[in-house]
């Protein structure tokens, strides 16, 4: 299936299951991404904030462009100006950044809270004491421009299903824990980001409202 056809599939099976497709678009070309444009996709993610700024530049303004992946608080300010949602907040030096320059754009800022559920450790994310450390600091309460909107997670690279249905569903019921101590009249805390190619079906089955998919809509990289 070609790009297009992979597209209109998808979100088919997704919009039926009230879940949000963000196409990962990370070393695709501009003229891939097109064609999931005009297929009718909007929301694309990427990994880098290089690649992320030169694809806004060129690409139609009506995207929505999503940070997936690792950022580094010296490389907010590129992408502080556009960025729709980033999903990888984890740390709170990082966010007071991400509030400072969003601050400068006069924008608010969406952001998700990524987690730490896989076993490799070579993964990024705040384990659930430090969340609750940063929700509960007093620096946080004085962010104004960023609007947690929920929480991101990758599971762990395996083929065993039963390891990343565990760690999804620890996932998603620390969102619910979190939703009610932290966020409870948040109508805006509702997004969970759980779900990449080869478990985004393991994912929504627990509860996922957002699956990042990259090689299932433009093959792989
Ligand atoms: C690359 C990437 C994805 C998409 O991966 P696929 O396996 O190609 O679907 C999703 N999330 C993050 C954070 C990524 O870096």
């Amino acid at each position: 299936m070609d790009i297009a056809d992979q597209i209109k599939t998808i979100e088919e099976e997704l919009t039926r299951l009230n879940v949000t497709l963000i196409a990962v678009s990370k070393t695709k070309s501009n003229e891939e991404i097109l064609e999931a444009y005009h297929a009718g996709q909007r929301a694309f993610g990427e990994n880098m904030v290089q690649e992320l700024v030169e694809k806004q530049e060129a690409l139609p303004k009506d995207i929505e462009w999503h940070l997936v992946g690792h950022l580094q608080s010296n490389k907010v300010k590129y992408i502080a100006p556009f960025v729709a949602l980033i999903h990888s907040v984890d740390s709170l030096k990082l966010l007071k950044e991400i509030d400072k320059q969003a601050k400068k754009n006069n924008r608010i800022v969406d952001c998700l809270l990524q987690i730490h559920i896989a076993v490799e450790d070579t993964k990024f994310g705040l384990d659930h004491i430090e969340l609750i450390e940063l929700l509960r600091s007093e620096e946080f309460a004085h962010i104004s421009n960023v609007r947690i909107r929920g929480l991101m997670g990758i599971a762990t690279n395996t083929s065993n299903p039963k390891e990343i249905r565990e760690e999804f569903r620890e996932l998603k019921s620390l969102f619910d824990g979190i939703k009610v101590s932290f966020f409870k009249d948040a109508v805006y805390f509702d997004t969970l980001s759980m779900g990449m190619s080869s478990d985004y079906k393991i994912a929504i089955e627990q509860g996922s409202t957002m699956v990042r998919l990259g090689s299932t809509i433009f093959g792989s990289r």
